[in-house]
């Protein structure tokens, strides 16, 4: 036993670094396979970006098709029994063709009800801060506690950190922001509006059909999600101070009749991966939100009683990717590709919000609107027990657009999460796992295959 272990004497079958969407759906899959498992969380809350009041994009192809179920339709269940969604909700006129808004404060109820049920040890206020490895395998992970540093080991590693944390302190191969320039996806801090008048504001600010929907005990449907620009308000937001720009597009959405999450600030040319970049965004947002809720409720219709909450950090879209055995680029986004070695499906379309913080660029998906996500861009090229999952998967800046959201990324958690805990029962290679078995797997737990042909044996690096 090191004298330096964080938790004495313990060794788990599987940790996963990080608990947004990504490590969450990965540490109930590892748990639910028998495997012992830890995730470690720097905040004291587990949900990252989920925690924040989004939506969950997206679920539906542009056929209406469902491709995505799992854990994510699991969460989703659970939410609509708790009141804290309102399920799929398809979306006339929108770059996504079907939304589904649920509550963060619930959201983070529900799964850490799941975590605790499945057995998984949640660490919270712990962050990886360094990873041992020899010849392609993490042996142990050095964490920054509360109180203390110290090592936690496990047989099998799985970054969720969005950031490829893990893979990069433990020297696997990455890129950091787009390729030659770095250049990052804008951040953004994410407005809770509560005490407003949804319909109003609706009519006043949406510029496409919202989408509504209703749950128990509301009585008529509410809108639920609806989207447009500012640009009636060009000269004032610029006079208060808000943009330096016109035309700023937001984004609303709830599952309440009476609060609105709005997602309308934006910060250029932040490093998600810097903690001084990091900081100056979370002052700057902050005083953009300030000023945005005055203008929203001294102008806007629909806002002049409510209260605005901040969210307390601020949303990074982008830092780090692995270099995996597999990159997902814009061919297979494009094409609507499917994969022998397919761990699930997606249907986001490429969303990418331009690095200088000025404009927007939304490609729909080809074939049937739905492509396969490739267990090789699971796994980073030369580590026999490290796989990365959710935003920090294997792809091209361009494909990042699209698997960067929350429904691929919990797709690519639970297949990591099972992939783990069949590599630590069998002393596998990540990189040989048989693939066949982690499909057969993954169909009994649920998971969306599309309707494929036998896969082969094992995953072979292309
Ligand atoms: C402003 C904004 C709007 C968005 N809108 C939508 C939307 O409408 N719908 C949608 O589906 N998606 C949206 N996205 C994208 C989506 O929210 C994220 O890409 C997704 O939630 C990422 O999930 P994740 O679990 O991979 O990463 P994160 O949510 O970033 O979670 C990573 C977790 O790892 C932890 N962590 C970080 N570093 C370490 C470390 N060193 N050690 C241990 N733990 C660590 C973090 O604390 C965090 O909890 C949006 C993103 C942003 C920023």
């Amino acid at each position: 036993m090191h004298r330096d272990e964080l938790l004495p004497g313990e060794t788990f079958d599987v940790l996963v670094a990080g608990g947004g969407v990504t490590g969450i759906a990965a540490a109930l899959a590892a748990a639910r396979q028998g495997a012992k498992t830890i995730l470690v969380e720097p905040r004291p809350f587990i949900g990252g970006n989920a925690a924040t009041g989004l939506c969950i994009h997206t679920f539906l192809t542009k056929n209406g098709c469902q491709v995505v179920y799992g854990i994510a339709q699991e969460i989703v269940d659970r939410l609509v029994e708790a009141g804290g969604a309102v399920g799929h909700v398809r979306l006339p006129d929108g770059y996504v063709h079907s939304v589904t808004p649920v509550d963060a404060d619930l959201f983070r109820m529900e799964t850490t009800a799941m975590l605790a049920q499945a057995g998984v040890l949640i660490l919270y206020n712990t962050a990886l801060v360094g990873a041992e490895s020899h010849g392609g395998e993490v042996r142990r992970v050095r964490v920054a506690s509360k109180s203390r540093l110290g090592w936690l080991a496990a047989k099998v590693f799985v970054d969720a950190t969005g950031d490829a944390d893990l893979a990069a302190l433990a020297g696997a191969e990455c890129r950091e922001g787009w390729t030659g320039s770095g250049a990052m996806q804008p951040v953004s801090m994410m407005l809770r509006a509560v005490g407003v008048d949804t319909h109003r504001a609706c009519d006043a600010l949406a510029e496409r059909p919202p989408a509504y929907a209703t749950k128990k005990g509301v009585d008529r449907p509410f809108p639920v999600y609806f989207h447009g620009t500012f640009s009636r308000w060009n000269k004032l937001l610029r006079e208060l101070g808000v943009y330096d720009h016109d035309n700023h597009q937001f984004w609303t959405n709830t599952v309440w009749p009476n609060q609105l999450n709005v997602n309308a600030s934006r910060l250029a040319h932040v490093n998600g991966n810097d903690p001084l970049s990091l900081s100056q965004a979370t002052v700057e947002l902050t005083e953009q939100l300030r000023k945005l809720s005055r203008f929203l409720r001294d102008h806007v219709p629909g806002f002049e009683g409510a209260s605005f909450i901040p969210n307390a950090f601020v949303g990074v879209r982008e830092t780090r990717n692995i270099k995996g055995l597999y990159e997902i680029n814009e061919d297979d986004i494009r094409a609507g590709r499917r994969f022998a070695d397919a761990i699930g499906q997606a249907c986001f379309p490429v969303d990418i919000h331009h690095p200088d913080g000025k404009s927007q660029q939304h490609i729909d998906i080809g074939g049937d609107g739905a492509y396969d996500l490739p267990y090789r861009a699971l796994v980073p090229a030369g580590f026999a027990n490290l796989l990365a999952a959710g935003r920090c998967v294997s792809v091209s800046e361009y494909a990042h657009g699209a698997t960067r959201n929350m429904a691929p990324c919990m797709t690519t958690g639970e297949a990591a999460g099972v992939a783990a805990a069949m590599a630590a029962a069998s002393g596998t290679p990540c990189p040989e796992l048989p693939i066949a078995a982690l499909q057969a797997k993954l169909l009994e737990a649920g998971v969306y295959l599309g309707e494929r042909a036998a896969a082969p044996e094992r995953v072979a690096a292309e």
